[in-house]
């Protein structure tokens, strides 16, 4: 006889746990099940985000551009330090009790709100079965009236550069160095490249980014992909586009790595290479017999806009389906599936989900860019505002970036917004707020923004769309 439950949740990322505390929230018999487990043993919810992604990387992002600061920024300031060094150890123990802290934080809250979590590896059966297998090897069945799929993602392994967890490394492993590499690769100028790139560049390594693609981060706005490109490569990136890689070889403690350019092909030896050339849903073993749970062209789960799979009363959330990999919009599918289950109608709104590369300075966007929409010949103004004239970012010695506003030239409504600056993740919430309420450049123009602060470069860049920016020169008087 297996244990009945209104919902069960395979997977406790923040797709997963944001599913479950919502479901049980909403008063239904729940259970989260998750296989992940840290060094001792123990269980580790939260997924890659809390784990190995988002939090583990931003602590290292932070600290080692704290570092950089104190080495090369605080003179500046009027600032006296003592001789600057890195202890790296500290850095990583740092890392670890923010990573500690918060998946015994989400541990806590999916008990508090009554949510039962089981730790092991989950199948799903046919007939709305699952069967979980322990560490030990244990199996239990579990049934349930609905299913949420939420298992993410893995590194993309390519054989021209296959990992060996040492000298060659996906991301996981380049959080864990515990030493700096003095020349490192990396493969793959994406958002982790750039992100652990920068990370290792600031503690010392010479870093050299090989990407396949001619164009720099070609999902971003143009302008501000040409002046975060010039940005890097001041703080010693080295980026070498068109280069895809073609094989490596470990050769007496380093790795030689060949690449294919337009002038052919070229060899460059590193210490240590990051492999980051994207991910993959991890659905492997998600299934038992007789289960066909469709998937689409890319190999995710396939779902409609409501997430709902091709399987009755059985949803998937996250990174395992199609849409961007990122924490924040798995959170807010797995909060529609639950609200869902219970007859509310939210829809999440895939137009506003807010991208950003923690470098610095960081770069955000939300909406459309100006070369997307020139593309399908939409009509569009555009209001630009450079950091380095805001009083807020020279007082912060923080001047380098951009604000850009894209509004459609007739009807004025908002259709990108996109930042290059200091604390960009952050700005980039106003922008997506007004999209969500469908404003229009002249109502964020209208709104009162607190000065002196970065805002009121968003602020700017609305006005600049019609030509009224006041702190920049206007051309256009009306
Ligand atoms: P995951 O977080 O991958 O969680 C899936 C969970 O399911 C895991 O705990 C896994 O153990 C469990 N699971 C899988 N299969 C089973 C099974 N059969 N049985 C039991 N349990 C199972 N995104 C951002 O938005 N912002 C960032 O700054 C950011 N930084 C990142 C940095 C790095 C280095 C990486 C690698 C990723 C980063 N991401 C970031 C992406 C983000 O981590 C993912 O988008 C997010 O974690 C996806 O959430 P998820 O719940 O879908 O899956
Ligand atoms: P990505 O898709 O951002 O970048 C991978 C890059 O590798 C691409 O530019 C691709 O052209 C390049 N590439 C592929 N094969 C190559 C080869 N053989 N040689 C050279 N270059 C090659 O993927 P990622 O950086 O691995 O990140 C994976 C996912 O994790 C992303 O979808 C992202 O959304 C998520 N993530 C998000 C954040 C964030 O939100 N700040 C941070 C980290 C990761």
């Amino acid at each position: 006889m297996s244990e009945a439950f209104d919902v069960a949740v395979i997977g406790a990322g923040p797709a997963g746990y944001h599913a479950a505390i919502r479901a049980a929230q909403l008063g239904l018999k729940t259970v989260c099940i998750d296989r992940w487990v840290d060094k001792n043993g123990a269980a580790a919810l939260g997924g890659t985000c809390l784990n190995v992604g988002c939090i583990p990387s931003k602590a290292l992002l932070d600290a080692s551009h704290k570092f950089r600061q104190a080495l090369s920024e605080f003179n500046e300031l009027g600032i006296k330090t003592g001789k600057v060094s890195l202890d790296l150890d500290q850095m990583q123990a740092h890392k670890g009790k923010v990573v500690q802290s918060l998946t015994q934080g989400v541990a806590g809250l999916l008990k508090s709100n009554g949510v039962d979590v089981r730790l092991g590896r989950a199948r799903l059966e046919v007939d709305n079965k699952i069967s979980v297998i322990d560490h030990t090897g244990n199996e239990v069945s579990l049934s349930s009236k609905a299913i949420i799929l939420a298992p993410g993602s893995k590194p993309i392994d390519i054989a021209a550069c296959p990992m060996d967890g040492e000298q060659i490394v996906d991301s996981t492993g380049a959080l864990e160095f515990n030493e700096v590499p003095k020349t490192l690769g990396v493969i793959g100028a994406g958002v982790i490249g750039l992100e652990l790139g920068s990370v290792w560049a600031r503690l010392g390594s010479e870093v050299v980014l090989l990407e396949a693609l001619p164009e720099f981060l070609p999902a971003a706005d143009r302008q501000l992909a040409k002046a975060a490109l010039k940005q890097f490569e001041r703080q010693g990136l080295e980026i070498r586009l068109g280069a895809k890689v073609i094989n490596s070889v470990p050769k007496k403690g380093r790795v030689e790595v060949e690449y294919q350019d337009n002038d052919g092909k070229h060899k460059v030896s590193f210490d240590r290479v990051i492999v980051a050339v994207g991910r993959v849903p991890d659905i492997d073993g998600l299934c038992g017999d007789g289960v066909a749970l469709a998937l689409d062209q890319r190999g995710a789960i396939a779902v409609d806009d409501q997430c709902q799979t091709s399987l009755p009363n059985v949803f998937a959330v996250g990174d395992a389906v199609r849409g961007p990999m990122l924490a924040h919009k798995g959170m807010e599918e797995g909060i529609m599936v639950a609200e869902r289950l219970v007859g509310s109608k939210p829809q999440v709104n895939y137009d506003t989900v807010p991208s950003v590369i923690y470098t610095h300075p960081e770069i955000a966007w939300v909406g459309e860019s100006e070369q997307h929409l020139t593309s399908q010949e939409i009509p569009i103004k555009v209001g630009m505002f450079p950091l380095a004239a805001s009083g807020r970012a020279m007082a912060s010695n923080e001047t380098e970036g951009l604000i850009k506003v894209v509004a459609h030239a007739e009807t004025d409504r908002i259709l990108g917004v996109h930042v290059m600056a200091a604390h960009g993740s952050e700005l980039i919430a106003e922008a997506v707020i007004a999209m969500e309420f469908g404003a229009s450049a002249e109502d964020l123009g209208l709104t009162m923004f607190a000065h002196p602060t970065l805002s009121e470069g968003l602020h700017e860049a609305a006005l600049a769309v019609s030509g009224h920016a006041i702190h920049i020169a206007n051309r256009k008087r009306r």
